[in-house]
């Protein structure tokens, strides 16, 4: 923003949920990480449907997910602005890539993919990593392929460039781990066999537009982060800090799911517990326990917020918690 002729550095955060279902404890826990975060540095928050899935989401999911939200007192300070309304600027983004030659179609299935992922290669790709299959795809293919109508995905053509990055919680990714070099880019896709722009693309272009300068999001996602890095620098966009939350547990160790019982706002209000109650539990996990305080009163837990203070470890939901 502008200031006096000069520019000054203004910190804007972001909770990005998919509306696909009611959002669970661990999805509100890394919201309210996110939230805290920037208003402890005085910043701006920003609430982004990504709803580049047509099918798996809906206008009532995330009503119900703005509305969980807002009764843990996070509410975004801009429009939310729905990605499903967004293909045009993700398109863009895409003929950009498309004019320097950093664009090809693919015609692999899943199948051919995992397949060719099992050959033995040279460096080990991140998780779902494309081996480069249609790189090298010969004309005849390509034109028995268009003639059967087989739809294409758009990748990106990369060139081995990896990308290092400091976590705010995770610490250094992208260095070498376990002896093995990581941080490595595949040709990740672009926009989907259907249609549809891909998520790491959508992720960027918004995180660009919206002025994002801190991403707060679940550790699942700390293998694409290598690949959005990317698509920021080829882009020429300054890409922002990230902290990827540790993912939570329910009580026998595996990922918060539905199984686990009461894991949203709604089943736990149809067992008497309140919002404030699974908020001030909430604050209790990522180290602002709210004895005599109130846990409504927003600047003073920003005031208190510290990121030394959030746990490395995934968060333990265990019975009798709330
Ligand atoms: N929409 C993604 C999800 O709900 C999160 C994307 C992100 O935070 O970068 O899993």
């Amino acid at each position: 923003t502008e200031h006096n002729g000069q520019t000054m550095s203004h910190v804007c955060g972001r909770f990005a949920p998919s509306p696909t279902g009611d959002l669970h404890l661990g999805n509100l826990r890394t919201a309210l990480i996110a939230w805290l975060s920037v208003r402890s540095q005085h910043g701006s928050f920003v609430v982004r449907m990504e709803d580049l899935d047509p099918v798996t989401s809906s206008v009532v999911h995330e009503r119900r997910q703005l509305a969980d939200l807002a009764a843990v007192g996070i509410e975004s300070d801009q429009v939310v602005v729905r990605q499903s309304e967004r293909f045009d600027l993700y398109r863009d983004a895409i003929s950009e890539l498309e004019s320097r030659g950093l664009v090809y179609a693919c015609w692999c299935t899943r199948r051919e993919i995992r397949d060719a992922a099992i050959a033995p290669h040279g460096d080990p790709l991140p998780d779902g990593a494309y081996p480069g299959t249609c790189r090298s795809v010969s004309e005849a293919a390509r034109l028995r392929f268009e003639r059967e109508g087989r739809p294409s995905a758009l990748r990106l053509r990369t060139d081995g460039e990896r990308y290092a990055f400091t976590d705010q919680l995770v610490g250094s990714c992208g260095g070498m781990v376990d002896g093995l070099v990581d941080g490595l880019v595949d040709d990740v896709v672009l926009q989907r066999n259907d249609g549809v722009p891909a998520y790491n693309l959508a992720v960027v272009v918004d995180d660009h537009l919206q002025g994002v300068t801190e991403v707060v999001r679940g550790d699942d996602l700390v293998a694409s982060t290598p690949r959005q890095l990317h698509l920021h620098h080829l882009l020429g966009f300054a890409p922002p800090v990230y902290a990827h939350v540790p993912l939570v547990f329910g009580a026998d160790g595996t990922r918060l799911a539905k199984r686990h019982g009461a894991v949203t706002l709604t089943d736990l209000a149809e067992r008497g517990i309140r919002p404030t109650t699974v908020l001030t539990m909430l604050l209790a996990s990522i180290g602002l326990p709210s004895d005599s305080t109130d846990s409504t009163d927003s600047a003073e837990l920003a005031g208190r917020f510290a990121w030394q203070q959030v746990p490395r470890t995934p968060w333990r939901l265990e019975e009798g918690m709330l």
